[in-house]
């Protein structure tokens, strides 16, 4: 449905004609995002290119009753960026991308929602500092994006997830009020946690405008090693035994054989496309020798269940190699088939071997393309089924396995996601995961702070 003329006026007057897109082959852009579900054009997309003009175009669009969209990059993998219809905003934060502040003497920055990941990380990398939060689509995505999806990488064993960083947040709300949360201080308790439920929030109860970020030194010294495995349950096992050890490396990754193949097809970097898994593990920390020690340890655990060999990156261009292999997982088996379902269930890391099995029976049932990867460390899976959306038949054995992977997931005491949210894609398994009273408290708050429901509609809790 469109909005009126006398609207998109009201929305140019705030912010300018070029910051307006009304065209329709410019809107169809933001009809859809990461997720495999139809795509929806908004009537009207906005890009704020300042922070009060982000606050005024919320109170227009609310004021006048137009659903919101909040986006970021849209690399979301779960339909959190898909408008629920056609009548309503997009509102655009990539050109809110100034990185305002970074102390280096109180390890923290401020900055803006449109900030890209992987650009902050460098410019914090310049002075000496850590941001540890490293989503696989990094180069892409933002921090505003980050934070409302609690994104996680590769680095969450050791180093924890996006709300680990968060120190504090200023929010625009339904009104176009500025809602202040947080401090620049470490400790700081005068208010409610506002902050905090902001993280996984999606889009769904205001609007970030600044982020305050926690800042860490960096590791001084670093090992990052290859295991190979002739039986992709003792690579599971392995995960288990590295914990149970006392050694919790920065990152701990698993790739099925399905993966390496793809993965090595696709980016010649040198992956035994022989072995039924591989583990790729980074061990880091202040001191060479503590380093050293660790990495002896995790060898001893690999071999200890049954890995057939272990390679150790020999300079930082092998390293490189490792993880850019790793991180190439997603676009490799993107590219297989016309559609990739990348699903998030997480399960207790004791559980794990368990859930790959689990999700490999699931394939075999159902005859489907499975490929499974994912940050084995934290018990975080992303089995992805390669299809063709456009095949019924095929899409139908897609859905059900998909349910079956939930189902699986939750009888080991897992969540439907880890990190990717659950958007449209996963709502209708809210409740599964948790209780009816669940959904309803939830959706008490979002009225409280979203009285018309029109923020991200249709998506979290429906
Ligand atoms: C190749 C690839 C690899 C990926 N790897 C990972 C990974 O390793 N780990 C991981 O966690 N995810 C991963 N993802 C998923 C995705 O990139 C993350 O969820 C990321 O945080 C989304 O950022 P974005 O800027 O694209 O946000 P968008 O997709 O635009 O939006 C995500 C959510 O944030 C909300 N939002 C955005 N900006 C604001 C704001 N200013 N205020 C309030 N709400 C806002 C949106 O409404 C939406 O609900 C991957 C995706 C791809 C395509």
């Amino acid at each position: 449905m469109p909005i009126s003329q006398n609207l998109v006026h009201e929305f140019i007057k705030i912010l300018g004609r070029e910051n307006v897109f009304t065209e329709e082959a410019e809107r169809q852009s933001y009809s859809y995002d990461g997720a495999v579900l139809n795509p929806v054009v908004p009537a009207l997309v906005a890009a704020p290119d300042r922070q009060e003009d982000l606050g005024r175009t919320v109170r227009l669009a609310y004021e006048n009753g137009l659903p919101i969209t909040v986006r970021g990059s849209g690399t979301n993998l779960s339909g959190a960026t898909i408008p629920e219809q056609g009548d309503g905003i997009v509102i655009l934060t990539n050109r809110l991308n100034k990185i305002l502040e970074i102390n280096e003497e109180d390890l923290y920055a401020v900055v803006e929602p449109g900030v890209i990941t992987a650009r902050f990380a460098a410019a914090v990398a310049a002075r000496g500092l850590f941001y540890p939060p490293d989503p696989g689509s990094q180069s892409v995505s933002t921090l505003g994006g980050n934070v409302a999806r609690n994104a996680g990488g590769l680095r969450g064993l050791k180093y924890g997830v996006t709300k680990d960083y968060i120190m504090g947040m200023d929010i625009f709300d339904y009104r176009g009020e500025l809602v202040k949360t947080g401090s620049r201080t470490v400790k700081c308790v005068t208010g409610y946690n506002l902050a905090g439920l902001m993280s996984c929030s999606e889009g769904t109860l205001g609007v970030f405008s600044t982020i305050i970020i926690k800042l860490v030194p960096p590791p001084r010294a670093s090992r990052a090693m290859l295991a190979l495995y002739s039986d992709a349950r003792r690579a599971s096992e392995t995960v288990a035994g590295i914990i149970a050890a006392h050694i919790v490396p920065c990152t701990l990754e698993f790739m099925d054989n399905k993966t390496v193949k793809y993965v090595e097809a696709d980016t010649r970097a040198g992956l035994p496309v022989e072995a039924a898994a591989v583990l790729l593990i980074e061990v880091d920390g202040g001191h060479e020798q503590m380093v050293e020690e660790d990495a002896a340890k995790v060898i001893a655990v690999c071999r200890k269940c049954g890995c057939t060999d272990v390679r150790v990156a020999k300079n930082a261009e092998e390293k490189a190699r490792i993880w850019e292999a790793r991180r190439g997982a997603l676009p490799a088996l993107a590219r297989a088939r016309p559609s990739i379902v990348l699903e998030d269930a997480t399960v207790p890391r004791s559980r794990f071997p368990d859930m790959v099995t689990a999700v490999d029976d699931i394939a075999l049932k159902h005859k489907l393309d499975v490929a499974t990867f994912g940050h084995a460390g934290d018990g975080n899976l992303h089995p992805s089924i390669l299809c063709d959306r456009r095949d019924k038949e095929e899409f139908a054995r897609v859905e059900a396995a998909v349910d079956e992977i939930f189902d699986a997931a939750l009888k080991f005491q897992g969540t439907l996601s880890g990190e990717h949210g659950i958007g449209m894609a996963k709502a209708k398994w809210m409740e599964k995961e948790t209780n009816r009273a669940t959904v309803e408290f939830s959706k008490n708050l979002r009225r409280a702070l979203d009285p018309r429901m029109l923020f991200n509609a249709g998506k979290k809790y429906v």
